[in-house]
């Protein structure tokens, strides 16, 4: 869209739809709303606050992917999709003003993604504390071998939530967050296992994370090689990964003829 045709709505206040609409279409240039309002030195929505994008998260500074914007979703859904396939969460937080990463099991209620952990672990207790918390999904889907080490890259599907969170209290709230977390990873154990013993509950501390934001990054297309490089004689082309729940293998003290139940044998070979 030519800058020409833009028209800021007054004096003071920057042209919203005009920006949502470029930025729909990945158009508009990092963190500004368009060429004019930027020169009238009016500030954008996403330095004032958030936007939202009906079923999508709102989309804000933090969340907002620059690079390669056309990869990216704000789609509740497509977050939702891509948290559930995956298995292990990077969970960020900041601790005595530096920044952690810890790898965590998780499960997802609605807006809610779930973790657990030893109660006095350092995760849980700077989790319990701190006001913002940030975690990323990520399943690799394939290797891009392109005709330059430049455009060689990864496909992958990735989610970034952005949320609250809070420490779960009370006994049953806590085993249905549990459960939830379970169930994530192993589909329909939770009912086949015997009861947790309370203190087991107790030992376990368990955070609700209220996803305030999110942005999914999907990269599927595979290679882009630049047009002078179509020429090389060099081949390009995905080496799809796939991650996969293989066969059982027995726990050493297995009693003699118990064999997987039906929903053991119904994880086997999910794809990740
Ligand atoms: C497996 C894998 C390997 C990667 N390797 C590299 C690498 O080596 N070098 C590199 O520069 N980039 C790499 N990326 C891409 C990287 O994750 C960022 O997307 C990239 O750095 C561009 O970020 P940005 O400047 O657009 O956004 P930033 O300013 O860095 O981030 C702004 C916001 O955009 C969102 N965002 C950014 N990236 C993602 C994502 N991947 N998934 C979900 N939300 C996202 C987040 O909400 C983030 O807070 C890799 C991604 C994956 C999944």
């Amino acid at each position: 869209m030519a800058a020409s045709q833009h028209r800021p709505n007054n004096t003071s206040s920057p042209c919203v739809p005009m920006w949502y609409a470029r930025m729909l279409l990945h158009l508009v240039p990092d963190g500004e709303l368009c060429t004019r309002c930027r020169r009238r030195g009016l500030a954008g929505p996403i330095s004032t606050g958030l936007i939202n994008m009906g079923d999508s998260y709102p989309l804000t500074r933090t969340n907002r992917v620059r690079q390669l914007g056309e990869k990216a979703s704000y789609d509740r859904e497509m977050v939702h999709r891509v948290l559930d396939a995956g298995l292990v969460a990077h969970v960020a937080f900041v601790q005595d003003h530096g920044p952690v990463v810890v790898p965590m099991i998780y499960g997802r209620d609605g807006d809610t993604v779930f973790l657990h952990g030893a109660r006095k672990s350092r995760v849980i207790r700077l989790l319990e504390e701190t006001e913002q918390a940030c975690l990323n999904v990520t399943l690799l889907d394939g290797l891009v071998l392109a005709r330059s080490a430049f455009n060689s890259s990864m496909e992958y599907r990735s989610v970034t939530v952005f949320g609250t969170p809070r420490l779960v209290e009370g006994s049953a709230a806590k085993l249905r967050a549990m459960r939830i977390i379970s169930e994530h990873a192993m589909p329909g154990r939770w009912d086949e296992l015997r009861e947790p013993h309370d203190r087991e509950i107790k030992m376990t501390g368990v955070i609700a994370l209220e996803i305030d934001t999110a942005s999914a990054k999907i990269a599927d297309n595979g290679v882009d090689d630049d047009e002078d490089d179509y020429e090389i004689p060099i081949w390009s082309g995905v080496l799809p990964i796939t991650a996969s729940i293989g066969p059982p293998v027995d726990d050493d003290r297995l009693l003699p003829g118990v064999e997987p139940s039906d929903i053991v044998r119904a994880l086997q070979n999910r794809k990740i």
